[in-house]
C-alpha cells in the first residue's frame, strides 16, 4: 500500500468520527527557515498546534473537540491541573464556548512557583477570564482523584458534571490527536516533502499516542519522537502505550509498541522547572522566528530536538516536523526565570 492509500483511507475514517467543530483545522504547517539555516540542517518545519482557534489555542483544544462529543447533557465541565496548566485553561475556554459551567481543581505543590507572578498571571488569569470556578487543593501525585471527588460533590448538589481527565488524555483524546498526523501527511505531501520525523514534547500522553497511531497509518516512514518534559519518562511511555492501544482499537488499526519512543534527559530538574537549555531556545526562537515557546512544554521539546540534531541523529537534508503544542500564556508566568542567563530557579523539594 502506498502512503497516499493509507492517507485516503484514514481521511474517510475521520469523516465518520464525530467532533464538535470548535477548533480551526487544519492548523498551519510552516517552514522554520532561519532556525534550519542557523543549525545548518536538517530542514525543520513547525506544525502550529498553538493556533487551534480560540482561548489562546493549544493541543488540548483538538483533543477536546473529540472528547467533548461524549459530554451529553452535562451542564458543567470538571477538570484540573497545576496553577499554569494549559489543559485546564483550554477546558475553561471550551466550556465558555459551549455555554457550560466550568469547575477546575488547581493543584499546588507539584512544583515550587518560580516567582510571585506565577500564581497570578498567564493561564490562571485566563481561567478566571473565561469564567471558570477554581478550587485550590494540594497536589498528591494522583492526577485525577481530586477531580473525581469534586465532580461527585457537584452531582450531590444537583449538577450534571462531565469529567475531563488530566491533560485531556484518554483513548478518545488520542483518537482525536491522530488527526494531526493525517493533516501533516496531507500538508507535507502538498508542500513536496516527506517528514523523516515528527518531534514534540510529551506529558500526559494522548498527544503522542494519537500521533504514533496516526503516523503508522498515513506516514509509515516518519518516526514519532516524544520528548519527556515531566522528568518521568517511564510513566509517560506507559501512558502513551495505553492510550495508543485504545486509539488503535477504536480506529481499527494495528498498533506496534515499537513505534513509541519517549526520549529522556531534556526535562531539566523537574516538571515545570525550566533549565538553561530551555531558556536559551526560547530566546533563540524569539529572535530567529518570532515564535513564542513556553518554558514548561514546547521550549523543552525544541531544546530536546536541537540536542538530538546536535548528536547527529538526522542527515542535513532530512525534514523534521516540530509540533508547537501551545502553552504561550505560561511564558508570562515565567518571565522572571527568563531574565537570568543561568536559568533555573531551585528545583522543587516535593516533586
Ligand atoms: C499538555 C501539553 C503538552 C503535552 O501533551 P500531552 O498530550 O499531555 O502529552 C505539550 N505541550 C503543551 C503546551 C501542553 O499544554
Amino acid at each position: 500500500m502506498t502512503v497516499s492509500d493509507g492517507m485516503k483511507r484514514f481521511e474517510r475514517k475521520f469523516e465518520r468520527i464525530p467532533r464538535l467543530g470548535l477548533t480551526r483545522l487544519p492548523t498551519p504547517l510552516e517552514p522554520l527557515k532561519r532556525l534550519s539555516a542557523h543549525l545548518g540542517g536538517p530542514m525543520i518545519w513547525v506544525k502550529r498546534e498553538d493556533c487551534t482557534g480560540f482561548g489562546f489555542g493549544g493541543n488540548k483544544l483538538r483533543k477536546l473537540d473529540y472528547v467533548l462529543t461524549e459530554a451529553g447533557d452535562a451542564d458543567t465541565l470538571v477538570s484540573g491541573g497545576v496553577v499554569q496548566s494549559n489543559s485546564q485553561r483550554q477546558v475553561a475556554a471550551a466550556a465558555a464556548k459551549l455555554g457550560l459551567d466550568c469547575h477546575l481543581v488547581v493543584y499546588h505543590g507539584r512544583l515550587t512557583p518560580p516567582s510571585e507572578i506565577y500564581e497570578k498571571t498567564g493561564n490562571v488569569a485566563l481561567n478566571r477570564l473565561f469564567g471558570a470556578t477554581l478550587h485550590d487543593l494540594p497536589w498528591t501525585g494522583d492526577r485525577n482523584r481530586a477531580i473525581e471527588v469534586l465532580a461527585a460533590k457537584l452531582t450531590a448538589q444537583g449538577r450534571k458534571p462531565y469529567i475531563v481527565p488530566y491533560g485531556v488524555s484518554n483513548g478518545l483524546g488520542a483518537v482525536g490527536y491522530a488527526s494531526t498526523a493525517l493533516e501533516i501527511a496531507q500538508q507535507s505531501s502538498e508542500l513536496g516533502f516527506a517528514p523523516d520525523a515528527i518531534v514534540h514534547c510529551s506529558g500526559s500522553g494522548a498527544t503522542q499516542a494519537g500521533l504514533a497511531v496516526g503516523a503508522s497509518v498515513c506516514l509509515p516512514d516518519s518516526r514519532v519522537v516524544g520528548i519527556d518534559i515531566d522528568a518521568e519518562p517511564d510513566r509517560v511511555r506507559g501512558d502513551v502505550i495505553a492510550y495508543s492501544r485504545e486509539a488503535a482499537a477504536f480506529l481499527d488499526e494495528p498498533f506496534d509498541e515499537a513505534c513509541i519512543e519517549v526520549v529522556a534527559g531534556h526535562a531539566g530538574p523537574a516538571y515545570g522547572v525550566p533549565h538553561k537549555a530551555t531558556i536559551d531556545v526560547i530566546k533563540l526562537m524569539g529572535r530567529l522566528e518570532a515564535l513564542a515557546l513556553d518554558p514548561v512544554y514546547s521550549g523543552k521539546g525544541l531544546a530536546g530536538l536541537i540536542a538530538l540534531i546536535e548528536d547527529g541523529r538526522w542527515n542535513k537534508t532530512d525534514h523534521i516536523v516540530f509540533i508547537h503544542t501551545g502553552g504561550e500564556p505560561a511564558l508570562f508566568a515565567y518571565l522572571d526565570a527568563l531574565e537570568t542567563d543561568t536559568g533555573a530557579p531551585p528545583a522543587s523539594a516535593d516533586s
